[in-house]
């Protein structure tokens, strides 16, 4: 329930004027509510003017907008443009001016959750690409200004850069002389950015401070710019996620066992260095049998770890199933791995071990059939943690999705399953895994049916808190809807590139 005094802010913010002439004179332990509610009413004038006049030392964005005694709702996952355009607006104001109104030394623009829907009343986002380009923008147009007296404001904000954000962020990372806000990054997202660039943001990010790199999607890299990446020095980090095929061996390489290993040794060195790595992500990087060798000397145990497609083999498996981490995952993707043909034994004993811990399990493509599922139901019983359960992809009947769903009402902490289109769906012997034109002509009303079916054997346990759906495309992911367009035309270039190369070759060889 909100508060009387959360009620009377939202009267005065409803009147802007009114509340500007006010702030002044208002008690300093009135702005926290006075940002929120003008945050909630979306009046951006008040978010300016309460930020630029901000009476406290530290300014923390995630902390105003979450759930408080005055107002229990949650705004973190409101990425209100207008509002966050505002903020930054009254950050500037604040930072430019003198005497005693400059109290902020820290303001934390992180915590702020990107979602599919925007709840506020303008209803358009503010992602955290575009959250890092106004900043970026804002704080190089201060660096034009003259400084004011007192220190500049340190300024926390997770970055998303790519080529087309990138000139203006090394820039403000990196200032030429005094600049009223500086940046500070304990999160670091790179996409569409060549090596080099990639190396250069890392080491005007403050290598030193960085907690989460998740370097994605276009950014080439292979096993020798992953060691250059590690061996500028994250002692903090603990978060890490590595593009596609990041441990290739260099191409200018001759084929050599040896300095490949040598590669990889020193690649694991450099994890082993950091004492406070806890998740680490390597989907789609050809790792058959490195997994000891990689894993091997990490200091502490994983809680998060993203294997998928990684062409694991069993001994890989068997060092999984064994290894310090499996009793602490909370997080695993083993995607893309026939798990229960392959390596059945060693992957029900991970399982086992990881059964107290694990929270999201995701087994998409791993070839789970009709004949797996008793073993399915006996390996995911002991999982109580379980949240998020995601096996699309898995070439299951409708008959078999019944029995499973009916074992998945036992856990008590499932929230999320995401199930595959059943395989009476498809045509008579369609092969799997499958592209996305075979997965996506399927009759769509005989799934519908057994969509209904499995949700109302969830209904019939009372389960209905269970949320079921088959996100064929992959889900919602904020990041990459903001920047698609810049993707896109990323890939097409590369296209082009690549056929101007080939037509070359061609030619030569005439
Ligand atoms: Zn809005």
């Amino acid at each position: 329930m909100r508060s009387l005094r959360f009620i009377a802010a939202g009267a005065l913010v409803s009147h802007p004027q009114l509340a500007l002439q006010s702030l002044d004179g208002m008690a300093h332990n009135l702005y926290p509510l006075l940002f929120k509610a003008s945050y909630l009413l979306e009046r951006v004038e008040v978010v300016r003017a309460v930020l630029g006049r901000w009476p406290a030392e530290e300014f923390p964005l995630g902390a105003l907008l979450g759930p408080s005694g005055d107002h229990p709702e949650d705004l973190r996952d409101r990425a209100c443009r207008a509002c966050l355009e505002a903020c930054v607006r009254g950050l500037a104001d604040h930072a430019l001016q003198g005497g005693r109104h400059r109290r902020l030394r820290v303001a934390d623009l992180t915590g702020i959750q990107d979602v599919q829907v925007q709840r506020c009343p303008c209803g358009r986002a503010l992602g955290k690409w575009g959250r890092t380009r106004l900043l970026a923008k804002t704080c190089c147009a201060l660096q034009a200004e003259p400084l004011g007296a007192g220190r500049p404001v340190q300024v926390l904000a997770d970055l998303f850069v790519t080529e087309g954000n990138f000139e203006v962020v090394a820039q403000a990372l990196r200032p030429a002389g005094r600049a009223p806000l500086r940046v500070q990054c304990p999160s670091l997202r790179a996409d569409s950015l060549s090596p080099r660039q990639l190396l250069q943001l890392l080491r005007l990010a403050g290598p030193g401070s960085l907690r989460s790199l998740a370097v994605v999607h276009n950014v080439r890299l292979h096993a020798g710019h992953v060691r250059d990446l590690l061996r500028v020095g994250l002692p903090q980090l603990a978060s890490l996620t590595l593009p596609t095929k990041a441990f290739d061996t260099p191409p200018a390489w001759a084929p050599n066992p040896d300095a490949e290993d040598a590669l990889l040794t020193s690649i694991a060195g450099e994890l082993g260095q950091m004492s406070r790595l806890t998740e680490l992500g390597v989907a789609f990087s050809r790792l058959t049998g490195k997994v000891p060798k990689l894993l091997g000397p990490l200091r502490t145990p994983l809680r998060a770890l993203d294997l998928a497609n990684c062409a694991l083999n069993h001994a890989d498996m068997a060092f999984l199933a064994d290894c310090v981490h499996a009793a602490h995952l909370e997080v695993l993707d083993l995607s893309g791995h026939h798990l229960a043909d392959l390596y059945p034994a060693t992957f029900f004993r991970l399982l086992g071990r990881a059964a107290q811990t694990l929270r999201v399990l995701t087994l998409e493509d791993c070839g789970f059939t009709d004949s797996h599922v008793s073993m399915l139901v006996l390996g995911l019983s002991p999982c109580h943690q379980l949240r998020e359960l995601k096996f699309l992809g898995n070439p299951l009947s409708a008959r078999a999705l019944r029995r499973l769903f009916v074992a998945l009402c036992e856990l008590p902490e499932l929230r999320c399953v995401e199930f595959p289109v059943p395989r009476d769906c498809y045509p008579e012997g369609a092969p799997y895994p499958q592209d996305e034109l075979a997965m996506s002509k399927f009759d769509q009303q005989k799934y519908d049916e057994i969509a209904q079916e499995l949700r109302a054997v969830l209904l019939r346990a009372d389960r209905g808190d269970i949320q079921v759906s088959t996100p064929l495309f992959g889900s919602f992911d904020p990041d990459i809807q903001e920047t698609s367009s810049e993707l896109g035309g990323f890939l097409l270039q590369a296209f082009k590139t690549a056929l101007e190369n080939f037509s070359r070759a061609l030619k030569q060889a005439e």
